[in-house]
C-alpha cells in the first residue's frame, strides 16, 4: 500500500505545499511542534532515508537547504533544526523545524494548532519567497 506522503504527492489528499520539483516536494507539517514545521521528502516512496541513492539523498538535503532557508526568513527564529525520524510515516523525510532553542526538537511535546488560513499565509509566505528567488 502506498504511504500517505505518496497519495499526497499524487494530489490524492491535499498538503500546504511549499515548493517541489520533478524528484522532491516540501509541504507543511500537519501536526506541527512549531509554526513553520515542514517536511521535505523524495516523491519516490523509500522507507528508511539511509537506503536512498546517493544522488537522491544529496539532493534530497539541497532541496531542503533552499526551503529550509526560505522558511527561516519567513517564520521567526533563531534557526532551522533539521531532524529525521521516520518512524511514524515510512516514506523518508527530512523534518524542518524553526527553532530558538534545543527543547524545541521535542517531537513529545502537543501538537500546535493552526487555522487553514495560517497554514496557508506560511505556505504562500515561504512559495512567494521561493518564487521571487528563482525569477532572480
Ligand atoms: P515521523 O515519521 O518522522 O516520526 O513523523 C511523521 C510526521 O508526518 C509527523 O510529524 C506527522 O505530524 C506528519 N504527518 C503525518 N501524516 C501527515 C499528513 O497526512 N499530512 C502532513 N502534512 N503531515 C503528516
Amino acid at each position: 500500500m502506498s504511504s500517505i506522503f505518496t497519495r499526497i504527492v499524487n494530489g490524492e489528499i491535499p498538503c500546504y505545499k511549499l515548493a517541489e520539483n520533478d524528484k522532491y516536494i516540501a509541504f507543511l507539517d500537519i501536526n506541527p511542534i512549531a509554526k513553520g514545521h515542514s517536511l521535505v521528502l523524495p516523491k519516490k516512496e523509500t522507507d528508511y532515508i539511509l537506503d536512498i541513492e546517493d544522488e537522491d539523498f544529496q539532493g534530497l538535503f539541497l532541496f531542503a537547504k533552499m526551503v529550509g532557508k526560505a522558511l527561516g526568513s519567513c517564520v521567526p527564529c533563531e534557526r532551522i533544526g533539521i531532524a529525521v525520524i521516520g518512524l511514524e510515516v515510512r516514506h523518508a523525510h527530512i523534518h524542518l523545524i524553526p527553532i530558538n532553542s534545543v527543547y524545541d526538537i521535542d517531537f513529545k511535546k502537543a501538537k500546535l494548532k493552526f487555522t487553514h488560513e495560517e497554514f496557508m499565509e506560511i505556505a504562500s509566505k515561504v512559495t512567494s519567497l521561493l518564487a521571487s528567488a528563482n525569477s532572480r
